[in-house]
């Protein structure tokens, strides 16, 4: 790590607050301030940009997130021994981070920065599909996410039809965001290392989504097609009753050979014979 802004190393910083790594809180530190710098190039021009980042654990992608010249970092951590760690980054920068000590699953961060926002995080793994979801509801409060996550869920977040890996994640995530794998990072650069390799990932939310539905009914949808993968979508939606017949969509089919469209026009079926109210 850099000594710019006469900054402590970060294995300082750990062994002075006593950061010893807790698995329940996903803690894999990442210490390589190249790798870091990388992470918030990739999220690109952040001056005039709040960002909001998820889980700075000692601080190492914030330092790198306030060099790069974003205009404010509002930085979420659960763990008060990092939030500790983090006042003397806030001191160093002046006013431009903000530390906010919570449990990101119970906060609506768009709430913590004004417009416009970025998310940059290298996520807890544990908790790091849950957190995604919550803010792909609101995906019109976010100009850009730029999120690391272990390779597989990366890979189910880009995936397209007829793959392995297509799910529910790929449908909702795609029908809000542009996804694109940025780079992988190998295990060895975190402490303590992981046990899988991870994958920077870049959403950038659509003008609008790719096809008018809500966002409970795709999930009910999606969860009902894909619980049973391998089974026809006759089968596999029979508790949604649906009359496939009337949609352009084969009642042999399975889950994984729709589209986003598809699944799109499914869960417009689901309203129809679910009356609001
Ligand atoms: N950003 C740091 C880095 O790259 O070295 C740490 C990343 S570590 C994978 C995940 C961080 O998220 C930890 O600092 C952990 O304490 C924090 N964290 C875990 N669960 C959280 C939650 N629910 N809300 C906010 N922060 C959380």
């Amino acid at each position: 790590m850099s000594k710019a802004n006469g900054l402590p190393p970060l294995r300082e910083v750990i062994a002075r607050h006593g950061l010893n790594a807790r698995r329940g809180l996903g803690q894999h530190f990442l210490l390589d301030g190249n790798l870091c710098d990388r992470i918030a190039r990739a999220a690109g021009n952040l001056s005039q940009t709040h960002v909001i980042e998820i889980g700075p654990g000692p601080g190492g992608l914030t330092r790198s997130l306030l060099q790069a010249g974003a205009g404010e970092v509002i930085a979420v951590e659960k763990d008060r021994r990092c939030v500790d760690a983090l006042e003397e980054l806030a001191d160093a920068f002046g006013g431009r981070l903000k530390i906010v000590e919570a449990d990101a699953l119970k906060v609506d961060v768009a709430t913590l920065a004004a417009r416009p926002r970025r998310i940059v995080a290298n996520l807890p793994y544990n908790v790091a599909t849950p957190l995604l979801i919550g803010w792909l509801r609101r995906i019109d409060a976010f100009q850009s996410l730029t999120l690391m996550f272990q390779r597989e869920v990366a890979e189910r977040l880009v995936a397209r039809p007829r793959s392995k890996a297509y799910g529910r994640l790929s449908v909702i995530t795609q029908w809000l965001c542009e996804t694109r794998v940025l780079f992988n990072v190998d295990k060895r650069a975190f402490t303590p290392p992981p046990k899988v390799v991870s994958t920077v990932v870049a959403l950038t939310p659509r003008p609008a989504p790719t096809a008018p539905a809500a966002f409970e009914t795709l999930e009910r949808v999606t969860a009902a097609a894909f619980s049973q993968r391998r089974k026809m979508l006759r089968s596999s939606l029979k508790g949604l009753d649906i009359d496939l017949e009337a949609l352009p969509i084969e009642p042999t089919a399975r889950a994984e050979e729709l589209d986003v469209q598809d699944f799109c026009r499914l869960a417009r079926a689901v309203a129809e014979r679910t009356p609001a109210g």
